[in-house]
């Protein structure tokens, strides 16, 4: 079917085509480098008075990389899915930052110039209402539904809205509206494209969103000089994950996921797929391992022995660990934690990336990782 400039497609239009395949190639190098390009002026002269935007191109890249595929098909989205993505990524910046530094006042990060962040107080309001600490426990509380219909609200009225105009200019490269309400679609290639580049943006809009914090003067008397920034936005202090721990070691029978050795008392809560490669925790997506096998590992996948072994885990062990998990805080989604498995070694195996098998060995990831995946 072949639609003019100005019609507006709907989902059933753009999921046939995905469905049946229309265009199943790969974007070409060339329109990679025009996507790249585009997204660099959007990063650049995009007009970001609200930490939102980053926060939508981190969202849309999630998606890409959880529902897309590698070709150049559309991909229909629904803003219900963009805005649990928010709340999750809005989770950690609810509670007050402290530095406990002289001159520094405990308080909530302002995202923007203006006003209360309407996402960050529907959360905060979420957080009280609900008595939920985790966005795990948030999520099962009877509350979640009206939180997320309102944070998509926002979402489609502002982001969503402003992301693709460039001073003064819209260049809407990235998505476009269809005619039912509440949803966009990926334009044709994007998905494939965010799958690829997916390092590069997460890094880019994270570095965008701490920067926007840090200079916003609103901050300022919050945050002080110091520089634990980071790691308090996007949750990534390792005491987050102790909760895992004493389930993972009966699970194991206090044995080292990789190297099958004892672990003693200790051990680190390990992400399989790392946390550099897809920041969220996922409870299929931890094993617990030596620290010395973990700081080995350290940003890499694992070898096919692991992989094999982390699916043969889950296939036997999946329920258990989702129960016991989902109920100590964690986000469960079994389906998912594969799905983004077997991106993560399909993209390695495309740029030739090397896995880590034991000690200081590696391996060349190929055809039998992704075979492994199922
Ligand atoms: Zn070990």
């Amino acid at each position: 079917m072949i639609m003019g400039p100005d019609s507006t497609p709907k989902v059933s239009d753009v999921s046939a085509g995905y469905l049946a395949g229309l265009t199943p190639n790969q974007p070409s190098p060339e329109e990679q480098l025009a996507f790249l390009a585009k997204l660099q002026h959007i990063f650049e002269e995009g007009e970001f008075t609200a930490t939102y935007k980053f926060a939508l191109l981190v969202a849309l890249t999630e998606l890409a990389v959880e529902r897309g595929a590698d070709d150049n098909r559309s991909l229909p989205l629904q803003i219900r899915w963009i805005a649990e993505k928010f709340a999750e990524l809005y989770w950690p910046q609810t509670i007050e930052y402290s530095t406990g530094a002289m001159g520094t006042t405990p308080a909530l990060l302002a995202q923007n110039l203006g006003a209360t962040t309407r996402v960050v107080s529907v959360l905060t309001n979420l957080r009280r209402s609900s008595g939920a600490s985790t966005i795990a426990t948030a999520k099962r509380s009877g509350q979640w539904d009206a939180a997320i219909r309102e944070i998509a609200h926002t979402v489609r009225a502002q982001p969503l809205k402003y992301l693709q105009n460039v001073g003064g200019t819209s260049i809407p490269f990235l998505y476009r509206f269809l005619e039912e309400p509440g949803w966009i679609a990926l334009r044709p290639g994007i998905a494939s494209n965010l799958r690829k580049f997916q390092g590069l943006v997460h890094q880019i809009a994270r570095a965008g969103w701490v920067r926007h914090v840090r200079e916003n003067p609103r901050n300022s008397v919050v945050i002080g000089g110091l520089g634990d920034l980071e790691a308090f936005m996007f949750g990534l202090t390792r005491s987050n994950l102790e909760p895992a721990r004493e389930f993972l070691v009966k699970l194991q029978s206090r044995r080292c996921f990789y190297c099958g050795e004892s672990l003693g008392a200790a051990g680190d809560v390990d992400h399989f797929v790392p946390w550099s490669k897809y920041p969220r925790d996922l409870a299929h997506n931890f094993v617990l391992a030596h620290s010395a096998c973990n700081r080995a590992k350290s940003d890499m996948l694992a070898g096919l022995v692991h992989v094999e072994h982390w699916r043969q885990r889950n296939a036997e062990h999946g329920d258990v660990i989702g129960g016991e998990l989902g109920e100590r805080g964690f986000l469960v989604d079994s389906k998912c934690s594969l799905v983004v498995a077997r991106w993560a070694y399909q993209q390695a195996a495309n740029t030739g990336a090397n896995a880590w098998a034991a000690a200081s060995r590696m391996e060349s990831i190929g055809l039998e990782h992704l075979a492994a995946l199922g």
